[in-house]
């Protein structure tokens, strides 16, 4: 896979906190609490615990692959203290920037595995979370973006809004995460942030404004002035620590005023405070002005943009203090749970730290010192030595350590609150478990994993290297409920699944980088399922008596379909009348069903949706055993499966698409001959956007048809949505392929 190629999500971020901290550095200006005041939440109800929220961010960083998210990330490191060098990111000096500790997304420059990060600022624990950024990756993105409470998305201000930038701000906008923009590399010949601005409120429909405008562009780039608090600052020392605030110069006045009317106006438009003072002309303070950009960001109405160059250290201070001013802290975003009592039905949580404990795990690495996973804890407090129920497994769990990130560091911590960000060690879960303290059942991700749609068959070069073969695909079976691993019954192949031809291609890729396994892998193929669309009686009798003991074993009923949806998708039941058959035998004949529904005999894939009924049968006194009846059950299954009119289901794809309107037509030729539905079509700016349903299948190779397409200006996404029926061609060409390769076996 190409470096370019990986679409990337990026960066979001967040980690955790402590009770007591102080600022680490120079607070430039906007100091205090008083972005606060605009919450309107009187003091005599705030409690103390309410204050520590207030302090915290959880963020995220995004941006389309080399818009400067790693460098931005590790300045923001060096300014906040959490590190005292900065590395040139991908560098000469070979180091790379500290958030990519895999080796792998050095050199893809793709994030695929997340470091969590805590750094603090203006009395204000900034938490960072990088996050895996390919929409394959469904699982991994959705539980980072429940993670984030905001995110700054990272535009360069040359290459402008770019298409994984569209991505990424479209699932932002699905998961409700405020955000601000920073227009980055100011400093490059032909940056034009205000061409930036445009494409973002045309190409991504972002209702936003500038919040300062830069002195000097490219070259000349000396540093930024400030619309809110109407300040001119400049950046010295080496590495532009020292923040200097002066004047606006007398050149940008009238250019400065101008942008400041069209910032509030912007604002106005979605705040009905802020409009109210404009509308009578009274005058704006900074603080009205900042009070209502917040309340606008995080009520999703207004997008506030920054503007620097991370390379150049200009603005990343300014923009973190957008980050404690603008982005909301985890009481003001409603975080949900689902009550597993009562069928997964939404609770919302209160967010305090006397609640009672729900944290999610929503990611695990292999530290130095065993499997260390992440938690966000939504309510209640995890304290060192405290025993914790895992709801997924309902094991009960002691907290052995616990820790809090920084990329590679660590720090030893008693004990955590809702809002933050911690890891603990030695503690057995995967991916998307959540942890309470046994007084509820909630979950913050739902128990149902969509099943994987594509496989492929593995195996190690060598034989020699089958231990950490073996070791990799545990690991990432843990980390990603949507990797399945599993062997194939009559080639004795390994099998992995997953969601899609790059979510199997980045594990493939892993194995070899991270546990240096070089893997022969298979051509991936479409998991098919098989179903039955008919009642068929099925009355089998299974004798065989030559010499020694027999065996006896008759089986009599019906198999029909199961309604869309049913849970668990094979089902079986005894609805016999007296004892025709000991009971002792019937579990061995429902062994026999299943093991028979593993592989359908049309194309040998696992049949679902599928309820078998045993009504009657016989018995011999000598002769029958459970060897009988399974078998008996298995051959029945065999003669009566045809009867039902069986049918091959594939996987179809739920496809959202951006392109300009220009190629709308041969787009949709090229859908309709992958037989797919166009479902939506809408138009935004000189974009059509459309949605289809397409067969997995014939989604092969889609990312470089759309690019030759639409000169590279296309971009979309994929997920599962359902299985459906094959056409009957479809149906005649999967099962002569099939019985083609049984015959060569
Ligand atoms: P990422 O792929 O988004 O993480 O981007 P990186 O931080 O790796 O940056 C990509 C390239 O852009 C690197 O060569 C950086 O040195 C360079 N870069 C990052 N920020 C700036 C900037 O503000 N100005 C300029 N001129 N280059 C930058």
């Amino acid at each position: 896979m190409a470096r370019g190629s990986a679409a990337r999500l990026l960066a979001p971020a967040r980690a955790l906190f402590s009770k007591h901290y102080g600022p680490e550095l120079p607070t430039p200006f906007l100091g205090g609490l008083r972005h606060f005041a605009g919450l309107a939440r009187p003091k005599e109800e705030k409690e103390g615990w309410r204050d520590i929220m207030e302090k915290i961010r959880n963020i995220g960083i995004s941006a389309h692959i080399d818009s400067g998210k790693t460098t931005l990330t590790e300045r923001i490191l060096f300014y906040t203290g959490r590190i005292h060098e900065i590395h040139e990111v991908r560098g000469k000096d070979g180091v790379g920037a500290k958030m990519d500790s895999m080796d792998l997304e050095r050199e893809k420059g793709i994030t695929i595995q997340s470091a969590a990060t805590y750094c603090t600022w203006d009395g204000h624990q900034v938490n960072i979370i990088d996050t895996p950024g390919h929409v394959d990756f469904t699982i991994e993105v959705e539980r980072a973006l429940r993670v984030l409470d905001g995110a700054i998305l990272v535009l360069c201000s040359v290459g402008g809004v770019q298409s994984q930038s569209i991505t990424v701000d479209r699932q932002m906008r699905r998961y409700e995460v405020p955000r601000l923009i920073f227009i980055n590399k100011l400093d490059r010949m032909g940056a034009d942030p205000w061409k930036v601005l445009e494409q973002a409120r045309h190409k991504l429909g972002h209702n936003c404004a500038a919040v300062q405008i830069p002195i000097g562009l490219e070259g000349e780039l000396r540093g930024l002035v400030d619309l809110v608090q109407y300040k001119a600052f400049y950046f010295d020392g080496v590495h532009g620590e020292k923040i200097i605030p002066d004047e606006i110069p007398l050149n940008l006045a009238s250019f400065a005023t101008e942008k400041r009317r069209e910032l509030i106006e912007v604002v106005s438009e979605v705040d009905d405070i802020l409009a109210e003072t404009f509308l009578n002309d009274e005058p704006i303070t900074s603080d009205d002005l900042e009070m209502a950009i917040r309340r606008a960001t995080i009520s999703l109405k207004f997008i506030p943009v920054f503007m620097g160059s991370a390379f150049k250290n200009k603005g990343v201070q300014l923009l973190l203090d957008g980050v404690v001013n603008y982005l909301p802290c985890p009481i003001e975003v409603t975080n949900h749970a689902l009550d597993q009592t009562k069928n997964e039905e939404k609770v919302s949580l209160s967010g305090s730290p006397e609640g009672p404990l729900v944290a999610l795990a929503f990611k695990l690495e292999e530290g130095r010192f065993g499997q260390l996973t992440y938690l966000r804890i939504y309510e209640g407090t995890i304290r060192r030595g405290d025993f914790m129920i895992n709801i997924q497994s309902g094991k009960r769990i002691k907290v052995p350590r616990l820790v809090r990130m920084h990329a590679d560091d660590m720090e030893d911590i008693q004990k955590a609150h809702a809002g933050e960000i911690v890891a603990v060690f030695g503690v057995d879960c995967a991916s998307g478990d959540t942890f309470t303290d046994g007084s509820v059942k909630y979950t913050m991700t739902s128990m149902n994993v969509p099943e994987p749609v594509m496989s492929l068959a593995i195996a190690p070069a060598s034989k020699d290297m089958g231990g950490q073969f073996s070791k990799a695909l545990n690991r990432f079976q843990r980390e990603d409920p949507t990797f399945r691993v599993g062997l194939d019954r009559d080639s004795g192949q390994t099998i992995i699944s997953g969601m899609g031809e790059l979510h199997l291609d980045i594990y493939v890729e892993r194995i070899k980088r991270e546990y240096k396994v070089e893997a022969v892998v298979g051509k991936p193929q479409v998991n098919f399922r098989e179903t039955i669309t008919q009642r068929a009686e099925f009355d089998y009798l299974h004798k065989k008596q030559s010499g020694g003991q027999g065996q006896y074993g008759r089986v009599i009923g019906y198999i029909e379909p199961l309604t869309e949806g049913s849970d668990p998708k094979f089902q079986f039941e005894n609805m016999m009348i007296g004892q025709a058959i000991p009971s002792g035998f019937i579990p061995a004949i429902e062994k026999g069903f299943k093991e028979a529904c593993n592989s359908g005999s049309l194309i040998g894939h696992p049949v679902e949706n599928i309820r078998v009924v045993l009504t009657d049968g016989a018995a011999h006194a000598v002769d029958s055993s459970e060897l009988a009846f399974k078998l008996a059950a298995l051959y029945a299954f065999r003669l009566c499966y045809p009867k039902a009119k069986p049918a091959i289901l594939e996987p179809i794809m739920l496809i959202e698409l951006k392109a300009p309107s220009e190629f709308q037509g041969p787009i949709t030729g090229d859908i309709n001959r992958r037989k797919g539905m166009i479902m939506g079509n809408d138009q935004e700016g000189d974009d059509c956007i459309l949605t289809a349903h397409v067969p997995l299948n014939n989604m092969f190779g889609y990312s470089t048809a759309l690019r030759s397409m639409t000169q590279g200006k296309g971009e979309f996404t994929m997920e599962y949505r359902e299985h459906a029926p094959v056409t009957q061609d479809v149906q005649m060409q999967l099962m002569n392929n099939y019985k083609k390769t049984k015959a060569a076996e």
